[in-house]
């Protein structure tokens, strides 16, 4: 597939770069149950459109115990890397009240989230980051009260991840196309 022509200005032909190009990426952000019972989805949201991020798919949902299992463990492999108990009271947390996935798009879009996001524990992570800005747990207090550490945000690992995930939570009619005007400042021009 080559880079689709989108509209030409004063002359100048504009591409923009199909999804081959690698660096163009899309990347799955799941509110958590803790983000939308807080209120705080627009302030979350905002600072994603802020950067120029584009949203490409939005929807509200509360998946099965079955939905999160393959999620957290089928793509994210999360027993062997957090244990089995982190994982039973991720999916208990979860599943305790609705989430909105949201699939954006952009330039190394997955890192670029990861980065906004900050680290998964609240405590260590960075002020100005999601996480640091909005939550304050500590894994060892989820640990001693066996509940899943509230942090706002899920965001794919990187874009290869992004890809099994976004396929789990969204069916391609699902996603659309349209141009924001950030497009005009990060596309190549030819
Ligand atoms: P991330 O969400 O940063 O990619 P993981 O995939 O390792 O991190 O973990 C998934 C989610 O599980 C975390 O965002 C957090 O909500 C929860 N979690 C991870 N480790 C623990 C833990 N030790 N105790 C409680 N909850 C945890």
């Amino acid at each position: 597939m080559g880079g689709a022509l989108l509209f030409s200005s004063g002359g100048q032909e504009l591409l923009r770069n199909d999804m081959n190009h690698p660096k163009e990426e899309r990347t799955l952000v799941v509110l958590k149950p803790d983000a939308i019972q807080r209120g705080i989805i627009g302030e979350i949201l905002s600072r994603f459109e802020r950067v120029g991020l584009k949203i490409i798919g939005a929807k509200m949902m509360q998946p099965s115990q079955e939905h999160y299992h393959h999620h957290y463990e089928n793509i994210g492999k999360m027993i062997s890397r957090r244990g089995q108990k982190a994982f039973d009271v991720t999916l208990g947390l979860m599943t305790s009240g609705p989430v909105i996935a949201f699939v954006l798009e952009g330039i190394e879009a997955a890192s670029l989230v990861r980065k906004m996001a900050g680290t998964t524990e609240p405590k260590s992570a960075q002020p100005g980051t999601i996480r640091g800005d909005y939550a304050h747990m500590s894994f060892a207090h989820a640990d001693a009260h066996d509940v899943g550490v509230p942090n706002i945000i899920h965001a794919s690992g990187d874009a290869e991840e992004a890809k099994a995930e976004i396929a789990h939570w969204f069916s391609e009619s699902e996603l659309f196309e349209y141009e924001t005007v950030h497009e005009r400042f990060t596309q190549t021009r030819k």
